[in-house]
């Protein structure tokens, strides 16, 4: 299945891959940084792209952070952005939620499972919501509660959606309301579904791993918000009024980024090295989405004169 352009050294290929997209959007976490540390010469290669009139976004899962956190993430690391050139996963659901599901009055509050990021880009977008940091879900699940939930009436009526995000503090008593919240109807939402989440070179619990308990309970998927969904590039594509085919997505995942982008039939995917997958992923015979170009890092693209 390897049929992915090597973009190296050769600064023709590299100035072809250019010249065939207008957009890029960028995957963070694996491409520009690892956690706290930014990759050598990515500024740099951005500010190239951003020379030569490359529109750049970037798309992140991670939704513990809102658009203006990142907007300060990127500036520690000598990137320039404004919070309009950033679609978090955490904003992609609050966008969703407020302008496309239209939840109705009376049934419009949503129970959260997730971080501050995810709370702070709801009320943004003037969506209520109970539930996230909340100190009075931080405890153990009593008998009271177990009675409560079952009678509904520790209940809130007015909520008509389950949004799941990745969450330091999932516990019993939230996954308990969240499953109770979807038995009486209400809608079953991720910001994103990544099963693990890299860190210190190693893979933690993901904010697919906080919903998993759901899925198990309610036998149903949430609709994720998050790449690879498409939910969430329709939503990209109508915010930048995306060229598709003029449009190159660059990630370091296969099943989130290099997915989200073949699956949006973008013009190009671009997949570099620096993250969770390796080329070895992508040429195995079962590989989850293969990209049509691949870089061993991002600041090879400065090769390009
Ligand atoms: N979710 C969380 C909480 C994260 O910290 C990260 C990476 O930092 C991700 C998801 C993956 O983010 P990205 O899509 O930028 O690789
Ligand atoms: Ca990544």
């Amino acid at each position: 299945a390897s049929s992915a352009k090597y973009l190296t050294g050769d600064g023709t290929a590299i100035k072809e891959f250019l010249d065939k997209f207008d957009t890029f959007l960028f995957d963070c976490d694996g491409v520009l940084w690892s956690g706290d540390h930014v990759f050598d010469g990515v500024p740099e290669t951005l500010l190239l792209l951003r020379s030569k009139g490359k529109r750049i976004v970037f798309v992140t899962n991670n939704s513990t952070k809102t658009r203006q956190d990142y907007v300060e993430k990127l500036a520690g690391m000598g990137i320039e952005a404004g919070a309009d050139d950033v679609f978090g996963s955490s904003y992609s659901a609050a966008v969703y939620i407020a302008r496309i599901l239209q939840l109705p009055p009376g049934k419009d509050k949503v129970f959260v499972i997730g971080e501050a990021g995810v709370e702070r880009e709801l009320a943004a977008e003037g969506v209520p919501f109970l539930g996230g940091t909340d100190p009075a879900f931080r405890r153990d699940i009593t008998p009271a509660d177990f009675a409560g939930l079952a009678d509904g009436s520790l209940l809130d009526p007015a909520v008509g959606a389950v949004l799941c995000g990745l969450d330091f503090h999932v516990n019993y008593l939230k996954l308990a309301h969240g499953l109770h919240y979807l038995r009486r109807g209400a809608r079953f939402l991720a910001t994103n579904t990544d099963s693990t989440l890299p860190m210190h070179r190693d893979l933690f619990l993901g904010a697919g791993s906080c919903s998993a308990p759901l899925v198990g309970a309610v036998g149903e998927q949430p609709l994720s918000l998050g790449k690879p969904s498409q939910a969430m590039m329709d939503a990209v594509e109508g915010k930048f009024r995306l060229d598709r085919a003029r449009t190159c997505m660059v990630g370091d995942r296969l099943n989130t980024d290099i997915k989200f982008g073949v699956d949006g039939k973008l013009g190009g995917t671009l997949h570099v090295l620096t993250g969770v997958n390796s080329k070895a992923d992508w040429e195995a015979e079962n590989a989850v989405a293969v990209p049509s170009f691949y870089a061993d890092k991002l600041s090879d693209l400065r090769d390009c004169e």
